[in-house]
């Protein structure tokens, strides 16, 4: 999906795979994740093994906001949202702490709306 605008990075994090190539792609290293695998019966003879995602982390201390992230994903997982509203608020409400630049997923999952509606008003 093309979105021009690069504000902060929205994560779905149903869609995620945990498949690393984010991961291995991003030029500054500041993604992390960490999944684990369960069976599930999916009505198949055999139980299938899925990743579970556990962590997913972006630094934005070190993102350099490329892009090549939200484009190497195979599963539409990553998306920009337009505006930066939670780094903002991070920023006017924060110490100025290194860690808070360090977003997990209930924050990258907080801008998925944003970055949705965004989408859907760029395609109309
Ligand atoms: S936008 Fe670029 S630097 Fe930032 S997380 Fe994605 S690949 Fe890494
Ligand atoms: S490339 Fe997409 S599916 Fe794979 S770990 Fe990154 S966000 Fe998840």
């Amino acid at each position: 999906m093309e979105n021009p605008l690069r504000a902060e990075l929205a994560l779905d994090a149903s869609a995620c795979t945990s498949c690393m190539i984010c991961v291995r792609e991003c030029p500054t290293w500041c993604i992390t994740v960490d999944a684990h695998q369960e069976e599930r019966e999916e009505g198949g003879r055999r139980p299938i093994k899925v990743n579970i995602l556990d962590k997913f982390e972006v630094d934005y201390g070190l993102c350099m906001f490329c892009g090549i992230c939200v484009d190497a994903c195979p599963h539409d997982a990553l998306f920009w949202a337009p505006d930066a509203e939670n780094v903002l608020k991070e920023g006017a409400s924060g110490n100025g702490a290194r860690q808070n630049l360090v977003y997990q997923i209930a924050g990258l999952e907080g801008a998925l709306p944003r970055a949705v509606r965004s989408a859907k008003k760029e395609q109309s």
